[in-house]
C-alpha cells in the first residue's frame, strides 16, 4: 500500500458571481445588464469559473499519469466543451449525440470515455469509426453487442466493464447508482468472471475498469470504500493474467448549493492517490457537477407578486422547464436579486414559474425584497440545468451566454415558437377538398 498522501491546504475559492455593491455579477458584467440585452430567462457561465474548477481536478492528480474527463451531460453547451477541450479535457459521453457535440466543440475522440446502460448498435459504431479511447460497458449482452459490432468493423473496442461496487453514497435516492439495486454496472463479484469472457473475445482489449457511484456525493467514505473495492480487483485481475491500465473513478464530486461542505477536489484526489497511486494505471475521473455547477446561473424576471391567503408567490419568467432540479429532486439554489433594494420591502416567497403544475417553483420560503419587473439570479445552475430543459408548455428554451472578463458571447440563441413545431405537420387534406 503507499504512504497516504498530505492533502495541499485549499485555495480560496473562486467566485465567478460576486455582489460588487448592489448588483450581481457574472466576472466583469452586470447580470441585470445581461437581462436587459438578452432577455429572461437566460443561463449566464463563467468562463473563469469552469477553468478554475476544471484546474482543481487536473493540478489535484498532477504527479500521477490521469486525464480529467468533463462528464458532457452536466452542460454540453458547445462553448462550455469548447473551454473545457482547449484545457485539454477528456469527455465522458452517455450518447452518440453527445459524442458529435464533443467533436463539433473541438474535443479529442481519443479522450472520449463511452458511458451509459443502452449503447445501441449506430452508437457503438460511431465511437469506434471516430476511435474513441474506451466503452465502459455495464452488461454481457452489451460486451457481446460490441464485440460483434467491432468485429463486423474490422476494430478492436477497448474495453473497460463498469462494475457496481455496491456501496451506498448517501446522496438522493434518483442520483444514487452504486447500489446493488440499480441498473448501473456489473456486479463487481462478478466482473472476473465477465473479464476472462471479453478477454476470449478477439474484437475487444479489456483495457479498463470503471466505476460511478452516485451525484452529489458530500462525504469521502462512499469514494474510498468503492475505490478500495476496485483496487482490490485490479489486483485479482493481474492474477489472472489481465493487465488493466487504466482505472475510471467516475464523477459524483458534490458541490455547495446551500450549506453542504463536500471535499475539495484535492482532498477527493489524495482518496483516488491513496487508492491508485502505487498502480501502473491511468486514473481517469469524471466530475461534471463539480465543473459547471457553479459556475453558471439563471436568470429570470420577476413579472407578478401575489398572495394567495397566507402564501406569497413570486412569479418569475422561468419556470420547471427551464430548470427541473427543483421539481424533480428537492434541488435547492440560492435566489438573489441582480440589484439589491433596500431590504425594507422584504418578504417571504416561494418563487414559481408559468407552467401549469403545481410542482413547478424554483424555491420556497425564500426571504426577497425584490418588485415586479427586478432581474433574479438562480445561483448553482450550471449543471444539470439546461441539459434538463424542455419545451413543456411549448415554453421556448432559454438563451445562453457566456462571460469571459468583460466580455460575453451568446452561446446559443433563445429558441422560438415556430422552432417548436419545425419538425411537426398537419394531416394532408381529405381527398377533394379545397
Ligand atoms: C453522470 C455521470 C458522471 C458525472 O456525475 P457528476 O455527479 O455530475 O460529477 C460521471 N460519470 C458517469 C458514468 C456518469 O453517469
Amino acid at each position: 500500500m503507499p504512504a497516504p498522501v498530505a492533502v495541499p491546504a485549499a485555495p480560496p475559492a473562486f467566485e465567478p458571481f460576486p455582489y460588487c455593491g448592489a448588483s450581481l455579477f457574472a466576472e466583469g458584467v452586470r447580470l441585470s445588464e445581461l437581462a436587459d440585452r438578452f432577455g429572461t430567462p437566460l443561463y449566464v457561465y463563467s468562463r473563469a469559473g469552469l477553468e478554475a474548477a476544471w484546474r482543481a481536478f487536473d493540478d489535484a492528480l498532477s504527479g500521477m499519469p490521469h486525464q480529467v474527463c468533463f462528464a458532457v451531460k452536466a452542460n454540453s453547451n458547445l462553448a462550455v466543451l469548447d473551454v473545457l477541450a482547449r484545457l485539454g479535457s477528456g469527455f465522458d459521453i452517455v450518447s452518440g449525440g453527445e459524442l458529435e457535440r464533443v467533436l463539433a466543440a473541438g474535443g479529442e475522440a481519443a479522450s472520449v470515455i463511452f458511458s451509459g446502460v443502452g449503447k445501441s448498435r449506430e452508437e457503438m459504431e460511431a465511437g469506434l469509426e471516430a476511435g474513441i479511447r474506451s466503452f465502459n460497458v455495464e452488461s454481457v449482452s452489451e460486451l457481446e453487442r460490441l464485440a460483434e459490432v467491432a468485429g463486423g468493423l474490422g476494430r478492436v473496442a477497448p474495453v473497460a466493464l463498469r462494475v457496481n461496487p455496491d456501496v451506498d453514497p448517501k446522496t438522493h435516492p434518483h442520483i444514487a447508482t452504486g447500489l446493488k439495486s440499480s441498473k448501473f454496472g456489473i456486479p463487481i463479484a462478478q466482473a472476473r468472471e465477465v473479464y476472462a469472457m471479453g478477454a476470449r473475445m478477439r474484437s475487444l482489449r479489456m483495457t479498463g475498469v470503471g466505476c460511478h457511484i452516485g451525484s452529489q456525493i458530500t462525504t469521502l467514505d462512499p469514494f474510498r470504500d468503492a475505490l478500495g473495492r476496485v483496487a482490490a480487483l485490479v489486483d485479482e485481475l493481474a492474477g489472472d493474467g489481465i493487465g488493466i491500465t487504466e482505472v475510471d473513478v467516475g464523477g459524483g464530486l458534490g458541490i455547495r448549493y446551500r450549506d453542504e461542505t463536500p471535499p475539495s477536489p484535492a482532498e477527493y484526489a489524495a482518496v483516488v492517490r491513496n487508492a491508485f497511486g502505487g498502480r501502473p494505471v491511468t486514473v481517469h475521473v469524471e466530475p461534471g457537477r463539480a465543473v459547471c455547477g457553479n459556475a453558471g446561473v439563471l436568470l429570470a424576471r420577476v413579472e407578478y407578486l401575489k398572495g394567495n391567503g397566507d402564501a406569497r408567490f413570486a412569479i418569475v419568467d422561468a419556470a420547471m422547464n427551464d430548470f427541473i432540479r427543483p421539481a424533480l429532486y428537492g434541488g435547492w439554489s440560492r435566489i438573489l436579486p441582480c440589484e439589491r433594494r433596500g431590504g425594507a420591502g422584504s418578504a417571504v416567497y416561494t418563487v414559481a414559474g408559468p407552467v401549469c403544475e403545481s410542482g413547478d417553483f424554483l424555491g420556497r420560503d425564500r426571504e426577497l425584497d425584490v418588485e415586479e419587473g427586478d432581474p433574479v439570479a438562480i445561483l448553482s445552475a450550471g449543471a444539470y440545468g439546461f441539459v434538463m430543459s424542455s419545451n413543456y408548455n411549448s415554453r421556448p428554451r432559454a438563451a445562453e451566454v457566456m462571460v469571459d472578463g468583460e466580455r460575453v458571447h451568446l452561446v446559443r440563441r433563445r429558441e422560438q415558437a415556430a422552432h417548436l413545431y419545425a419538425l411537426e405537420s398537419r394531416l394532408p387534406l381529405p381527398h377533394g377538398d379545397a
